[in-house]
């Protein structure tokens, strides 16, 4: 059904349909240690900005909340948090942030080569900035960057326009291939127990997932927030999140697939299930404390009152407890460095 190099989707989503979520977590997890070890790769993530244009209707930092107490950072503070990440030993970082038109692209072009400047060209940098026209993402490709991550959230077109203030999810699509016509590594993923959302709906996520051969895919539950439209949307199981991860680590074994801090927020061991079920990064949270308890997409988010750094340090407990090891090396994804997904 699915080996490293080979996938036949319709026998593994054959096979998902009918098997228990023990059977199909076990499978999942022991392919993922099949092909990428017992690894869990290190990300420090930067959320430095939650100013946003957009009103995406389940998001918690969206423009019209005006509850959010809003922030930016600046660009010397970012270099400062990836020289200090680089410091401790990392060697990717996630830089993160609303759409937010302050950072325009020659801004962030001149951020991107100072980073890979003051950390002596040794970090990939990957950037989560929302749907920019191709000869941006150019601009920052030459610049120096290595990886972006846009999640399409939900491959139902009417849920898609519905949920993300009318823009369509062939338009998402299309940004998705220009990253990938221009040679960045390519994250996306979906949320997981959206209203609207039926289980055909989730295997179609994971089936985009496989037919767009992505390099990194990012898997979180949909968890209701207080200010937004979506507030009295009912909660789903963590349990829906952890078959779509085990499913789309059965469809794209190559991928690097993060254990997202959303699954554990829904459920204290939410990561560790998550790492279980197929995923092999985990992402610290190097924002400072002071502010990164505004970048709330959904409530009871977790470690916001520690350091990233000393995050670390449970981080390396909870890898122990699923027989993993965290790794701070780049990890690019091994798709990407193979070209299979070209
Ligand atoms: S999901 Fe992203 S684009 Fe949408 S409102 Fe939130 S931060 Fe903005």
């Amino acid at each position: 059904m699915t080996t490293a190099t080979s996938v036949d989707p319709k026998a593994v989503v054959a096979y998902y349909r009918t098997a228990s979520t023990g059977e199909l977590i076990q499978r999942a997890d022991a392919l993922c240690r099949s092909v990428h070890g017992d690894k869990v790769w290190l990300r420090g993530l930067v959320e430095f900005s939650n100013f946003c244009g957009m009103d995406c209707q389940y998001c918690g930092i969206r423009h019209s909340n005006s509850k959010v107490e809003r922030y930016r950072l600046t660009p010397e503070q970012i270099i400062d948090l990836t020289v200090q990440g680089h410091e401790a030993g990392l060697r990717t970082f996630v830089l993160q942030g609303g759409e937010d038109p302050w950072f325009t692209a020659d801004r962030v072009a001149q951020l991107l080569d100072s980073i890979k400047t003051r950390t002596k060209g040794e970090v990939a940098i990957t950037l989560s900035l929302g749907i920019r026209p191709r000869e941006t993402f150019r601009l920052w490709k030459n610049a120096g960057a290595d990886r972006y991550l846009m999640r399409f959230e939900t491959s139902d077109p009417d849920l898609h326009a519905r949920l993300r203030c009318g823009v369509s999810l062939e338009r998402r699509l299309e940004a998705l291939d220009d990253l990938r016509d221009l040679g960045w590594e390519v994250g996306s993923g979906f949320m997981v127990g959206l209203p609207g959302e039926t289980e055909e709906t989730r295997i179609r996520n994971a089936l985009l997932c496989y037919e767009k051969h992505f390099d990194m895919v990012g898997i979180g539950p949909f968890i209701p927030h207080p200010e937004t439209p979506l507030a009295q949307a009912p909660q789903q199981p963590l349990e829906l999140a952890l078959r779509a991860t085990a499913l789309v680590r059965l469809l794209l074994p190559l991928a690097n697939m993060p254990a997202t801090t959303a699954a554990g927020s829904l459920d204290k061991q939410g990561r560790e299930k998550m790492m279980a079920a197929g995923a092999n990064v985990l992402m610290p949270n190097i924002t400072p404390e002071d502010v990164k308890k505004n970048y709330l997409l959904y409530p009871n988010k977790i470690c916001l009152d520690e350091s990233g750094f000393e995050c670390i340090n449970c981080l390396d407990i909870r890898t122990h407890l699923v027989q993993k090891t965290i790794d701070y090396a780049r990890g690019d994804s091994p798709s990407w460095r193979s070209g299979q997904s070209e």
